[in-house]
C-alpha cells in the first residue's frame, strides 16, 4: 500500500537546543524522512539555534551524523542527504542574553511559516518567547513547539502557561506529547469513531475495566539525577498515560477538530476521582542482572523517588461511573511493551459447557513494539472433538494485515512536527488540559510526600512489585503478561 503525502507549505523552523540530544536523535532524523517522503517542500529551511559556536557547516555535519547513526540504512539515500543538508542553517544563540538573535531576525524570511521548536530545558522557554518578541522574530502567526517536561505540580505548570501566553496566543502553543503522535494512538480516535460496532458498548455497562501499561527494560543510568526530582508519576503518568486515558474516556466530539476533541478531554480530567492511598502502589527496581538497583543510580542514597507506579483510577461520569482504569508504568520490567488494553464483560449466561476456554473479549491497542490493533474474540476450537471454545486475535497490525512497511509509518515527532507547520493542534495538549492534569495528580504526590513509606522493592526483569499484582488480585482481576 502506497501511503499519500501531502506537502505541507514552506516553512522556516528553528530548533532552539538544535545541538541537543533530542534534536539529534528525533527531531532531525524525522525531518529528512519528512524530506524523503517529498512532505517537506524543496525550499523549506531548518535552523539549528543552540548556545555553541559552530559554523553552519560545522553544523550540518553533525545533522549528518544524526541521520547516518539515527535513520535506518535503507532509508539513507545519499543525495537526498546531501539536499536535504542544504536546506539547514545555524545561528549560535544565548537564551538568556542578546547574543545571536539580530544574526537570527536577519535570515527569516517573510511569507513563510515560522515555527520555533523549544528543544532546551523548560527554565528558558520564557527567555526564549521573550527574546523571540523583543527581536521582532516572532508575529501573530508564529507557531512555538514546548517540549516535556510541562512543569512539576500545577503551580509551576501555571507559571510556564503564563509566560508563554506573555508573548503567544493559545492558538500558537504547541505543547509536544509524542505519545499523541503515534499512529495507533491515533487509530484509537478512528476505531472508535468510524465504526459503530464498538460505541455501542464503550461504557461501564459492557467494559469491566481497561488496562494502561507502559512497561520499559532499561533503568535510570545516566540520567539518575534527573529522574530523581520527577519519579514515574510526573515523567510518564501526568502526561502520557492520562492523555491516553483521555483519548479511551472522552466523548466523541462533535468534530474531528482541534477544540472540540480537547474539550471532551479536559472533560474527563475534571471527572477523574481523587485517587486511594490503597489503590496506589509505588516501586523501585532492585539490582540485579549485572547493574546496580535504582537507589545507586539515584543521587539521593535514600531517595523515595518511584521507578514503578500502578494505580487504580475512577472516572466520575455517567458512561464510566463502576469501570476502573488500572494504569502502570516502570522501568527495569520484563519486557519493553506499551499497550491498552479495553476488557468487556462475559456474556451475561453461557450456553456452552466448556467454562474453562471462557474469556473475554479483549480489545488490544499496542503502541510499542508492533504497532497495532488487535480484538480478542471467541470461536469455536477447529476440528472434531465437540464444541470447544478457544480465544484468537483479530489482528489489525499495520505491518502484517495493510501491508505497510514499518518503516513507512512516520515516528511520531515527525508527525507532530507536520502538524505544527500545518497549524494543527488536534494532538497537541492544551494549557487548560495540562493545568487539570495536575491538579490532579499533586494530591497524589503531596500525600505521598507526607508520608514516610518507602517505594516497595522489585527485582529487575519482573513483572513490577508484589503490591501491583495484589492491587488487581483483590478486584478478581489479573494484569496481562508484560511481553514484547
Ligand atoms: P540537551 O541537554 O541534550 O540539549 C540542550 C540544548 O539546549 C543544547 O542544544 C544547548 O546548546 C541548548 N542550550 C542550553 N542552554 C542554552 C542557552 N542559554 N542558550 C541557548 N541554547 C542553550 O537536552 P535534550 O535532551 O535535547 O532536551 C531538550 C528538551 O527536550 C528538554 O526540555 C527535555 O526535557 C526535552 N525532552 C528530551 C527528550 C530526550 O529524549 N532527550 C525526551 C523528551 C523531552
Amino acid at each position: 500500500m502506497v501511503s499519500r503525502v501531502i506537502p505541507v507549505d514552506t516553512f522556516d523552523l528553528v530548533i532552539f537546543g538544535g545541538t541537543g540530544d533530542l534534536a539529534r536523535r528525533k527531531i532531525f532524523p524525522g525531518l529528512y524522512r519528512r524530506y524523503l517522503a517529498g512532505q517537506m517542500p524543496p525550499d523549506s529551511r531548518i535552523i539549528g539555534a543552540a548556545r555553541a559556536d559552530l559554523t553552519p557547516e560545522a553544523f550540518r555535519e553533525t545533522v549528518g551524523a544524526a541521520i547516518a547513526e539515527f535513520v535506518p540504512k535503507d532509508r539513507q539515500d545519499p543525495a537526498v542527504i546531501a539536499k536535504f543538508l542544504t536546506r539547514i542553517d545555524y545561528v549560535p544563540i544565548d537564551a538568556k542574553g542578546d547574543g545571536g538573535w539580530t544574526a537570527l531576525a536577519d535570515i527569516m524570511r517573510d511569507g513563510v511559516v515560522r515555527a520555533f521548536y523549544f528543544s532546551v530545558a523548560p527554565a528558558l522557554f520564557g527567555d526564549l518567547a521573550e527574546r523571540l518578541h523583543k527581536h521582532g522574530i516572532a508575529d501573530g502567526k508564529s507557531r512555538i513547539v514546548v517540549e516535556k517536561p510541562f512543569g512539576r505540580d500545577l503551580e509551576s505548570a501555571q507559571a510556564l502557561n503564563a509566560v508563554l501566553a506573555s508573548h503567544f496566543s493559545e492558538k500558537q502553543i504547541y505543547r509536544i506529547d509524542h505519545y499523541l503522535g503515534k499512529e495507533t494512538v491515533q487509530n484509537l480516535m478512528a476505531v472508535r469513531f468510524a465504526n459503530i460496532l464498538f460505541e455501542p458498548l464503550w461504557k461501564s455497562e459492557f467494559v469491566d475495566h481497561v488496562q494502561i501499561t507502559v512497561a520499559e527494560t532499561v533503568g535510570v543510568n545516566g540520567r539518575g539525577a534527573y529522574y530523581d526530582k520527577s519519579g514515574a508519576m510526573r515523567d510518564m503518568v501526568q502526561n502520557h498515560m492520562m492523555q491516553l486515558l483521555c483519548l479511551i474516556a472522552m466523548e466523541p466530539p462533535y468534530h474531528f477538530d482541534p477544540d472540540a476533541v480537547r474539550d471532551e478531554k479536559l472533560k474527563v480530567i475534571r471527572a477523574l476521582d481523587p485517587v486511594k492511598p490503597e489503590d496506589i502502589v509505588r516501586g523501585q527496581y532492585l539490582p540485579g542482572g549485572g547493574e546496580g538497583g535504582y537507589l545507586e543510580h539515584a543521587e539521593n542514597p535514600a531517595s523515595r523517588t518511584e521507578s514503578y507506579i500502578a494505580l487504580k483510577v475512577g472516572v466520575s461520569n455517567w458512561r464510566w461511573s463502576g469501570t476502573p482504569f488500572y494504569l502502570r508504568t516502570g522501568k527495569r520490567l520484563r519486557a519493553r511493551a506499551s499497550e491498552i488494553a479495553i476488557t468487556f464483560k462475559a456474556v451475561p449466561h453461557s450456553i456452552f459447557d466448556d467454562a474453562k476456554g471462557w474469556l473475554e473479549n479483549v480489545l488490544v491497542i499496542r503502541l510499542q513494539p508492533n504497532e497495532g490493533i488487535n480484538l480478542m474474540v471467541m470461536i469455536k476450537e477447529p476440528g472434531p472433538g465437540g464444541m470447544r471454545l478457544m480465544q484468537v486475535p483479530l489482528d489489525m497490525s499495520f505491518a502484517d494485515a495493510l501491508g505497510v512497511d514499518a518503516e513507512d509509518v512516520s515516528d511520531a515527532y515527525e508527525r507532530l512536527i507536520m502538524d505544527v507547520i500545518r497549524g494543527n493542534q488536534t494532538l497537541f495538549m492544551r494549557g487548560d488540559e495540562v493545568e487539570a492534569a495536575w491538579a490532579w495528580a499533586d494530591p497524589i504526590i503531596d500525600a505521598w510526600d507526607a508520608r514516610s513509606t518507602r517505594p516497595q522493592g522489585y527485582d529487575p526483569g519482573s513483572s513490577g512489585p508484589e503490591d501491583a499484582l495484589m492491587l488487581m488480585h483483590r478486584d478478581g482481576r489479573r494484569w496481562r503478561e508484560i511481553k514484547e
